[in-house]
């Protein structure tokens, strides 16, 4: 189905934060797939277990043990103190399980109509739960009769929530982006989080981060929470843990710990032994060559150069970022500037109309951010002088 415009470009091949397309032009991957490969393309470990698991056992159900998912479920919760993983294919699957944890957990509370809070600017995901509970009409237009039991607050607005706390018994979660990635890279107030944690614990709700984007080293630690030095009650993974091969999982700890039960939820391919391999794997990559650090160096490089390039540069708004999951504000819709970069091999994305996003792999070296900087510079430069003109 035509769901996607597509530009008009086919990659081949790709290595490290490389791509080439089927003219043999290279690419300089800013977007690693939209926050995907964090480890590059072709990286040789994850190559190697593909093969290495993919030769001896892909699936057998979750009617059965899986060593590996369990490997990968200790792993995750060592590196972020949760206390229970659920292992889904997608990042929508991750946080349609934390949905179904809130209103289980609602349930188990006496209340028949759970609410859950989202906020404005937000993505979840394309099932119809997690387009509910997106805050774009973009993607629910069309998609009408909406899943019921979502309140809207907007984003970054603690006093809203209190509000929202005040007034309604059935509200018993709230599930928000660390740091809003789809809607434009939009990062809250240093005390946002623990804020909306202290609201969590005064209310009795799970407090649920959707890190689809966020987690697994992209902000420069493990997961966009430990900035705040807060743990929420669930959160769900995607994009990076897998590293293009297709994983989610949905952790959980303390109120929202074992209110799954056997028959409650599930999924054939979730969890499968080659999806949980190439998940450790990546793990155990990033951590024995420490990208959490990394990744935090090589966003501060490339957000200082890009400050230094457009101070006097009177459209660009702002530049802002945490880790390389950066954003570069414009003064006016830019949706032109993809086909631009795609001439200028690089690699970006365009969100809400006016945000360049760049999601770089998180082992580019300080050439390949340099060359981010000198590219995304030259396209932006020319694109707005070049709209003054016209
Ligand atoms: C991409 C994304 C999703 C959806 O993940 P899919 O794998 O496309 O289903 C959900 N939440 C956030 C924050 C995302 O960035």
């Amino acid at each position: 189905m035509p769901t996607y415009a597509r530009l008009p470009v086919t990659f081949e091949k790709g290595a490290g934060a490389w791509l080439w397309d089927t003219d043999g032009r290279r690419y300089l991957d800013a977007l690693s797939g939209i926050g995907v490969c964090g480890l590059g393309h072709a990286h040789p470990a994850v190559a190697a277990v593909l093969a290495q698991q993919g030769g001896t056992l892909i699936h057998t159900s979750n009617l059965y043990h899986i060593p590996q998912q369990q490997q990968l479920a200790d792993q995750l919760i060592r590196l972020s103190g949760m206390e229970q993983a659920f292992f889904s294919n997608s990042g929508a699957e991750a946080c349609e399980a934390a949905i179904k944890v809130a209103r289980r957990y609602g349930h188990n509370r006496g209340i028949t109509t759970p609410t859950i809070v989202v906020t404005e600017g937000s993505f979840h995901g394309r099932t119809l739960a997690t387009l509910s509970a997106t805050g774009s009409r973009k993607v629910q237009a069309g998609f009408e009769p909406l899943v019921q039991g979502f309140v809207r607050a907007k984003f970054n607005d603690i006093e809203e929530l209190r509000e929202i706390a005040k007034n309604s018994s059935d509200t018993v979660a709230i599930l928000i982006e660390p740091i809003q990635g789809e809607g434009g890279i939009n990062i809250p107030d240093k005390e946002y989080l623990s804020a909306v944690r202290e609201l969590c614990d005064e209310y009795g709700w799970l407090m649920m981060l959707d890190e689809v984007q966020t987690g697994i080293c992209r902000t420069g630690k493990w997961f966009a929470w430990q900035h705040s030095n807060i743990k929420p009650d669930v959160a769900t993974l995607a994009k990076g843990l897998g590293n293009g091969f297709p994983i989610g999982a949905c952790l959980v700890q303390g109120a929202a710990a074992n209110v799954l039960q056997p028959g409650s939820h599930g999924s054939t391919f979730g969890g499968n032994p080659l999806a949980c391999s190439v998940a450790l794997t990546v793990l155990e990559t990033m951590e024995k060559e420490q990208l959490a650090q990394h990744t935090a160096q090589q966003g501060r490089r490339i957000c200082e150069k890009l400050k230094q390039a457009f101070a006097d540069e009177a459209g660009v708004v702002e530049v802002r970022g945490r880790g390389l999951m950066i954003g570069v504000e414009l003064d006016r819709p830019c949706g032109t500037l993809l086909a631009d970069a795609l001439a200028a091999e690089l690699l970006i994305s365009i969100q809400a109309d006016k945000v360049i996003r760049l999601l770089p792999p998180l082992i580019i070296s300080d050439e390949e951010a340099d060359e981010i900087v000198t590219r995304l510079v030259t396209i932006t430069t020319s694109f707005l002088s070049s709209e003054k003109a016209s």
